[in-house]
């Protein structure tokens, strides 16, 4: 997502760091060039014409004119216009602050991801916000609907409404909040039927059952990949039933990127979460500044941090940081901390969310450079050490060297390579030691 947008933002603001000293006139220039990457990533006409506005009156304020790197002057001007577009720095939160049980409707077309998403909420309400939810699906229109979202409510082990035949939507959210109410639930996923295209039969369904639940949130859901169609989707959601925040599906396709930047101009509404994979874990809040800076390639640091604190094994991290820090990290932790880096996903992906990576990221892509595969050579390299081998690394001299190529199917020169990647990352290690933990964050939230 937002692939190629950066790309080209990322051009427009080389091109100007080689001016020096701007002009208006090369001010007016770079807003063309951005007016056209924003309309060719499908971001909505009048979205585009007030963000150029903006960052063309903010830019040639006499500061960036005369300032000595106007370049990145106007990179920030623009961060920060996106930052504002994309609906303010800091996520919203979901409102859990109504009396339980609280009614979350949810709302949005057919294979929007609707009922996906009501999965993935409930998990993240139960893991993160120690809440007791329960699904229920107001979908009597197709036929397996509520089946589905039953399964679903299985797999992410949380609790689902019991199938009654025949019950008519309102029927059924009255119901799933009575149930909620006496089982002392403390949210009802309420997940209505999709259709194909809006109509005022499905508008008023979700009236009704509105009328019926006071939910605390109506959330309307929307394909990421449908570009302005989910804006217009979102917009006459908006207006016919009232939206209180937007989930973004299909974060993670190569969809362009224009509905995120559109959406809250267009509908008033946040984007509260957004949906990253088929996966019922893969739901991350949406949080303008940090998309902002991947969009400018500035990377994702936070974002990077908060997946690998989800992903990895805590224990097993701590265990390598302890022996980090006491100096004492060994080629068998290097292999461990490979086998941890493979559960993150794709290096690639790793990559785009480190500042500065993204160019490194398309090489690597455009290569085809295939990460697990060198992962897996290297832990096979690691695999025909020794022990001693593997817990003092300097002793691996040229005969040693021959005889792990041999046995790990590689060369002296593969085992040079690793043994050198070990070595810089001792360094950094080391580099990172010295600066202390406190160092570290400081780096982190800065
Ligand atoms: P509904 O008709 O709106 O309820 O849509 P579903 O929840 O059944 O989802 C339709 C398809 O989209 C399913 O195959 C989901 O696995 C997939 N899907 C949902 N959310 C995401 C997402 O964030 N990323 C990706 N890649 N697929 C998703």
């Amino acid at each position: 997502m937002f692939d190629s947008l950066s790309g080209k933002l990322s051009g427009v603001f080389e091109g100007l760091s080689k001016r020096g000293k701007l002009s208006e006139d090369d001010v007016a220039e770079a807003m063309r060039e951005v007016r056209l990457a924003m309309l060719d990533a499908d971001v909505a006409l009048p979205v585009v014409r007030d963000f150029t506005n903006k960052v063309r009156e903010r830019a040639v304020g006499a500061e960036v004119l005369d300032s000595i790197s106007p370049g990145q002057a106007v990179a920030k001007i623009v961060n920060d216009a996106l930052i504002d577009a994309l609906g303010g720095a800091g996520a919203v939160p979901l409102t859990l602050s109504a009396p339980a049980p609280i009614p979350f409707l949810m709302v949005g077309l057919q294979g929007s991801g609707k009922t996906t998403t009501s999965g993935k909420i409930a998990l993240r309400l139960t893991n993160r916000e120690r809440k007791k939810v329960l699904l229920a699906s107001l979908d009597v229109q197709r036929p397996a609907a509520q089946l589905q979202l039953q399964q679903l409510a299985e797999r992410a082990g949380v609790a689902s409404l019991p199938i009654v035949p025949g019950q008519q939507p309102v029927e059924i959210a009255r119901r799933a909040m009575e149930v909620g109410r006496r089982e002392g639930y403390d949210v009802v996923i309420l997940d209505t039927a999709g259709r194909l295209s809006i109509d005022e039969a499905l508008m008023q369904e979700v009236r009704d059952v509105r009328a019926a639940t006071s939910p605390a949130e109506t959330l309307l859901v929307v394909d990421a990949m449908t570009g302005q169609d989910a804006v217009n989707t979102a917009q006459r959601f908006n207006e016919a039933v009232g939206i209180t925040g937007v989930v973004m599906s299909r974060m993670d396709g190569d969809a362009r990127g224009g509905a995120a930047l559109s959406m809250r101009a267009i509908t008033g509404a946040p984007i509260k979460l957004a949906g990253t994979g088929e996966k019922l874990e893969a739901l991350e809040e949406f949080h303008p500044e940090r998309v902002a800076g991947r969009i400018l390639g500035l990377g994702d640091i936070a974002g990077l941090v908060e997946k690998a604190s989800e992903t990895i094994d805590q224990e097993e991290s701590e265990r390598l940081a302890k022996k980090m820090l006491a100096g004492k990290f060994d080629l068998d932790d290097y292999a461990s901390q490979i086998r941890q880096i493979n559960k993150l996903g794709s290096v690639s992906g790793i990559l785009g969310m480190l500042p500065g990576m993204g160019k490194l990221k398309d090489v690597l892509e455009s290569k085809d450079v295939d990460t697990a595969a060198i992962f897996r050579k290297q832990l096979a390299i690691i695999s025909s050490m020794t022990k001693d081998e593997r817990k003092t690394p300097a002793i691996i001299k040229a005969s040693r060297k021959k005889r792990i190529a041999a046995g790990s199917g590689t060369s002296v020169q593969e085992v040079n390579k690793l043994l050198k990647q070990f070595d810089d990352m001792s360094t950094v290690m080391k580099r990172i030691n010295k600066m202390g933990l406190g160092g570290m964050k400081k780096m982190l939230s800065g």
